[in-house]
Formats: structure tokens, C-alpha cells, sequence
């Protein structure tokens, strides 16, 4: 990069003032000089030339007079203008050709002396002061064109002889020029290095502001993190307390508290997602999995987790189809469904009255799909100058934000990585006061392969999950729960139970494994972090004993890489912690239906390669609907026990 493109804005202003300062601070000097000079002049011509007689008459050499006037018309001009026009380029301009002026009278004073000359070369050196090669042109020309022209008609002015060969003029230019060579290479030699000290000083500035910018931001993130974290912690604790103390309230209140502690909590918990996400972005890790899925089914999923909040604000949500869309496309639904789930949610969020809208498109480029999706809003707007930072980490509109809505400024931030890392694009368009519409444009690839649906029809026939999940029945099956947990064991076998299963429960892989050896299970419960034996090496144990049907791995570890370290160590499914009762049900469901069509086949191969096209992804963070119904006493039991016990597993 060449150093003009380095040099920045701010840079070249700070060497445009530099440059100034040296111009006024050398006219000043200038103004001094010429002013001594003069005076010199005039001790000169009053010293060399004095009076001189003429009969009884006794004058003064013309001499005098010259340096008088001729020194003082020298000097006027460049005073008048290093007062008036300091710094200037005409100022400095005029200085040079008063200063070679001088040394030509001071010259002609001293009749010629060859040790006057030095003037010359000293005024050059002077005007050097500068940094500016263009004074050091005049200066030239002059000293070349009044040599010449002396030297032709009044040789004794300026060599102080009579007669002078008519080239001597030349040689006096040509010294004159060879010290101009070396004065320019010194003033660029210093210009390069003024540059670049300007430069790096730009650049020390530049870093010095954005430590700064990142403190700020950084301690703007600590408040709202604060602020984010105390919030559900104290609803979490406060409404705790309460149940513990007031065992024999009224249990409408009593079910209204443990509401909000399971909201809270589920707040938290999409917190702690939000951040693990962000690091894995910032780190450049994010992975991405692509899965062959139905937009329409992932859009509607999404929509029907969201209808409710909107509701809740009463303003209107509503998914247009703007045309005919792929029936399927490769991407990571999970990640899609969390970018849409942010936006949405944002929408809903920052709007109070009107609607927010998801409008679903499909266009072609260059051969190639894209999926178009804008969420539009008539909410509160975004200011101009605040767009492109929002898709930066921690950057809230203004702190105003946090105290009215709430957030961390993360969300935007993770979905342009992720839009970013599916190859798409992220971009805002916002009237303060009007609303906003973010648009996702994601490449689907190669247009003439992709087979377009009616979305609006084909969304009605989504949630097969859902539904599968709410007519499931589990009688005659037989589950093992391994959790070194007590809440998560009891909790998964209460809702087995309810669903007609049998269950038994170990407490870590160990036992898990002797049981197996004894007891014929449908399926296994597996916790992936355990004492004794951990679930991936149970898992492994189980297989290597010739346990063949499904293992559904259950791991707070959501991050997406887990998915495929449970699957090589044997597991066939892969739920993240919390349990979502439909997403548990629904694959449970579609394992054991697996297992027992295959019954009698070669099992053990199928269930590690499960190819399962159900959402198996299972994402962690849309876990915003609360899966368990706080109104039923035994599971109420449970969540009041790991409540109970939230504070040290927080710790
Ligand atoms: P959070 O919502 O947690 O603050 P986000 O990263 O999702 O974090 O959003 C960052 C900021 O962008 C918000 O604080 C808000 O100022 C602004 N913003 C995002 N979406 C909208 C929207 N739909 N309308 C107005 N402002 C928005």
C-alpha cells in the first residue's frame, strides 16, 4: 500500500497544520532576517561607501540611499505579507525573491567581494527551512539572471572587477544549482519522514480510539449483561423464595410464580446461547451443517413460536408468500430459524403499534436461487448513522434502548455472522418513526435444479413434528434414563410415563451398562457429562456389547460440533438440554418406529448412520416455548427442585 493511500483523513489534515506551522514559523524568521539584513545594509553602505567631498560640499555615497531605500522596498513587501498572509504560498514566494535580492545589494555593496557570495548560499540553506522546493526555483532564477545581467553591464557590481568572461555568471549559477540538488534531496527526505510520522501517528490515534470504543463498549456489554442477568435471577430467586416459604398458597398464584421462574430461566438459558454463539463467530468457528429442509415448514415453525408474542403486544404478524418458493433447499435450518427468530422477535420487540411482517420471496440471478426473506416492521425505526453499527456486537442504538427494551446487542450481531457464514447477506433499511425492514438474500444454488412449491399451501401441511409429538403413546415400550442429575432423571421419566412408558433410570454410564446387560430397553436416555463413565463412553460400551437399538444422546453442550462427537461414539439421535417434551417425544417416536420395522435386521448398522430427516438439530435456542406444564404437580415438583438448586449449578 503506498503511503498517500495510508495517510488518512485525519492524517493528512495533521500534516497540512504541521506544514503551516513550519511556513508561519520560518516567514517569521524571514521577517527577522530581512529586517537585520536591512539594517546591515545600511551599516554596510555607511561603513564601505562613506562621505564622500566634492569642494566645499560634503554628501553622502549614493550607496546609502540604495541600501536605505532599496533595502527598505526589499523588506516592506514580504513584512507586509508575513503580517497579513503568514504561512502562505505567495508569502513565502516573495520571501525567497526579497532574500536573493538582498544578497544581490549586499553584494553590490561590498563591490563585488567574492566572500558576500556566500550569502547566496547561505539564503538557499534558509529558504530550505521551508520544506518546500518550489521556493528554492525564484531564488535561482534570480541569482542566474542578476548574475548575467550584471555581469554583462556592471561586472564591478557583482564580481568587482571590470571585466568578466561572459560565461563566469554560469558558473556562479551552476554552484547555486548543484546545492538547490543537494537542499531538495534533504527536503524530501523530510517530507517522507514528517509523512510518516503522520501516518503512524494516524495510526497510534486510530488504535488508541478504538481501545477506547471497545472499553466503552465493553462496559456498556457489563451493564447490560448485568442488567440482562439480574433480571431472571432475581424473578428466579424472588418467586422461589416465595414457594418455599408459602408451601399452602393459593395455587393459582403458586402456578403463576413458577410461570415466571420458567420464563426466567428460559431467558437465561438464551443468554448463555447467545454468548457461546457470538464467541464461536468472532472466533470464525461458526459451523454450519447443511440439511435438505422445506423453507415453508421452517418458516411456519418459526412463525408459530412468534404469533404468540406478538399477540401478547397486540400488534399484527403475518407471513406474506411472495411467490412460489423452493420446495427444498440445502441449509442449516437451525441457524436460519435463529436468524429469523432474532428478527422477528426484534420486530415484535421494537414495534408498539401497527405490524410486523415475514415477506417470503424467490428470485433468480445469474442462474442461481436466492431466498429472499424481509421482516418489516412499523416499530420505532433505526436513526441513519446508527445502521451499519448494529450489526456489531454489544451495539444498542443508544442506552435508552436497554432501559425500554431490554437486550444485550448481541442478536444482530450473531445473525449477520450466520447469514454471513451461509453465504447470504444481511442488510437494514430504517425510518426513524416509520419502521424497519431487514432482508436476507441466501443462494440456494443452481436455479434450473430447484423445484418450486406454493408455499402458502405447502406451509399448512407443516409441524408434522408437533403433531406427531401431541398423538404419541409409548405403551409396551420400555426407556432407560441415564442422568447423573436427579431433576433431568426424574423429570425425563415422569414424562415417559405420562406417555404410557415404562422406565428405569442409572445414574451414570456404568450402571447403564450392567442394566442393559440384564433388561431389554427401546431406547436409552443418555447424559453425555457423567461421573464414573461419561455417555459417550457408554455409549460406545453399549454398542461394543451388542445393544442395537436407538440412544438418544442429551447434552447441555449446544454447540453444533457435540451432534457429531455423540454420533461416532454410537448414539443415534442427539437432544440438547432442556428437554423439549415434543422434540424428545417426537424422536423417541420415530426411533422406536425405526427399530421396529427393522426388527430382525441388521440394527446396529442403522441406528450410528441414523440418516433421521426429522429436526434432529434440535435447537437450543428456540427453546422459548415453556415444554412443561408448570400446571401439573408433579412436574411442578421437579422444577422447584431444580430451581432449588439453579444458584449452584449457575456458580
Ligand atoms: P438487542 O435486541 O438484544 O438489543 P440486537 O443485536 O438484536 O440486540 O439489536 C441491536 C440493536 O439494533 C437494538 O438494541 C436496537 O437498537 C436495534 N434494532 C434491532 N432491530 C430493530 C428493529 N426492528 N427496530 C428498531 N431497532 C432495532
Amino acid at each position: 500500500m503506498s503511503s498517500d493511500q495510508q495517510l488518512t483523513d485525519s492524517a493528512r489534515r495533521r500534516l497540512d497544520e504541521q506544514y503551516q506551522t513550519i511556513s508561519s514559523y520560518t516567514d517569521r524568521l524571514f521577517a527577522i532576517l530581512l529586517t537585520l539584513q536591512w539594517i546591515g545594509a545600511i551599516l554596510m553602505a555607511l561603513y564601505v561607501a562613506p562621505f564622500t567631498w566634492i569642494g566645499a560640499t560634503r554628501s553622502l555615497h549614493p550607496h546609502i540611499y540604495l541600501a536605505i531605500f532599496g533595502g527598505g522596498t526589499l523588506v516592506s513587501l514580504p513584512l507586509l505579507l508575513v503580517l497579513t498572509r503568514p504561512g502562505r504560498l505567495e508569502t513565502r514566494m516573495v520571501v525567497s525573491i526579497s532574500q536573493m535580492l538582498f544578497s544581490s545589494l549586499l553584494i553590490h555593496l561590498s563591490g563585488g567581494r567574492i566572500e558576500t557570495h556566500f550569502h547566496i548560499f547561505g539564503s538557499l540553506a534558509f529558504l530550505s527551512a521551508y520544506r518546500d522546493c518550489r521556493v528554492l526555483v525564484p531564488a535561482t532564477l534570480i541569482v542566474a539572471v542578476d548574475h548575467f545581467v550584471r555581469g554583462v553591464w556592471w561586472p564591478q557590481s557583482v564580481f568587482g572587477v571590470a571585466t568578466a568572461s561572459e560565461w563566469r555568471w554560469l558558473e556562479h549559477a551552476a554552484w547555486v544549482v548543484f546545492e538547490d540538488i543537494f537542499l531538495f534531496l534533504m527536503i524530501r527526505q523530510s517530507n517522507t519522514e514528517m509523512r510518516q510520522l503522520a501516518i503512524q501517528t494516524g495510526q497510534l490515534e486510530d488504535a488508541a480510539r478504538e481501545a477506547e470504543n471497545a472499553n466503552r463498549a465493553k462496559s456498556q456489554f457489563l451493564a447490560n449483561m448485568s442488567h440482562e442477568i439480574r433480571t431472571p435471577l432475581s424473578g428466579i430467586l424472588g418467586f422461589t423464595e416465595i414457594l418455599l416459604t408459602d408451601e399452602n398458597g393459593d395455587p393459582k398464584e403458586r402456578e403463576e410464580h413458577l410461570r415466571i421462574v420458567s420464563s426466567s430461566g428460559q431467558h437465561l438459558l438464551a443468554l448463555i446461547n447467545d454468548i457461546l454463539d457470538l464467541s464461536k463467530i468472532e472466533a470464525g468457528q461458526v459451523m454450519i451443517e447443511h440439511v435438505r429442509c422445506s423453507p415453508a415448514s421452517l418458516i411456519e415453525e418459526v412463525a408459530s413460536a412468534l404469533r404468540v408474542h406478538a399477540k401478547n403486544k397486540n400488534i399484527d404478524f403475518e407471513v406474506h408468500w411472495c411467490s412460489a418458493i423452493p420446495e427444498v433447499i440445502d441449509t442449516d435450518a437451525h441457524r436460519l430459524k435463529q436468524v429469523l427468530t432474532n428478527l422477528i422477535g426484534n420486530g415484535i420487540k421494537f414495534t408498539d403499534n401497527g405490524r410486523v411482517t415475514l415477506n417470503v420471496g424467490y428470485a433468480t440471478r445469474h442462474d442461481q436461487g436466492e431466498l429472499q426473506l424481509q421482516v418489516a416492521d412499523t416499530g420505532v425505526g433505526i436513526a441513519s448513522d446508527k445502521l451499519e453499527q448494529i450489526f456489531k456486537p454489544f451495539v444498542q442504538e443508544d442506552e435508552t434502548v436497554t432501559r425500554r427494551f431490554g437486550g444485550t446487542g448481541l442478536g444482530l450481531a450473531i445473525s449477520h455472522g450466520i447469514v454471513k457464514a451461509l453465504g447470504g447477506t444481511l442488510t437494514v433499511n430504517s425510518i426513524v418513526g416509520t419502521g424497519s425492514c431487514f432482508e436476507i438474500r441466501l443462494p440456494v444454488g443452481d436455479a434450473s435444479k430447484i423445484r418450486l412449491v406454493d408455499a402458502a399451501t405447502d406451509a399448512k401441511s407443516i409441524d408434522r413434528l408437533e403433531q406427531s409429538a401431541k398423538s404419541v403413546d409409548f405403551h409396551g415400550l420400555r426407556f432407560l434414563v441415564v442422568d447423573d442429575g436427579a431433576t433431568n432423571r426424574k423429570l425425563a421419566s415422569l414424562l415417559l410415563r405420562r406417555a404410557g412408558a415404562e422406565v428405569a433410570t442409572a445414574e451414570n454410564g456404568s450402571i447403564a451398562c450392567e442394566m442393559i446387560d440384564d433388561k431389554q430397553f427401546d431406547a436409552v436416555l443418555l447424559d453425555m457429562q457423567m461421573p464414573v463413565m461419561d455417555g459417550y463412553a457408554a455409549a460406545a460400551s453399549m454398542r461394543a456389547n451388542g445393544y442395537a437399538r436407538p440412544i438418544v444422546a442429551l447434552t447441555a453442550h449446544a454447540m453444533k460440533g457435540d451432534q457429531d462427537k455423540c454420533k461416532r461414539a454410537g448414539c443415534s439421535e442427539y437432544l440438547a438440554k432442556p428437554i423439549d417434551r415434543e422434540k424428545l417425544f417426537a424422536t423417541l417416536r420415530e426411533l422406536t418406529e425405526t427399530a421396529s420395522l427393522l426388527s430382525g435386521g441388521d440394527e446396529t448398522s442403522r441406528f450410528p448412520q441414523s440418516d433421521s430427516d426429522t429436526e434432529s438439530e434440535n435447537p437450543p435456542s428456540t427453546a422459548y416455548r415453556s415444554s412443561l406444564p408448570a400446571d401439573d404437580p408433579e412436574i411442578r415438583d421437579i422444577l422447584v427442585e431444580f430451581v432449588d438448586t439453579l444458584s449452584d449449578k449457575l456458580d
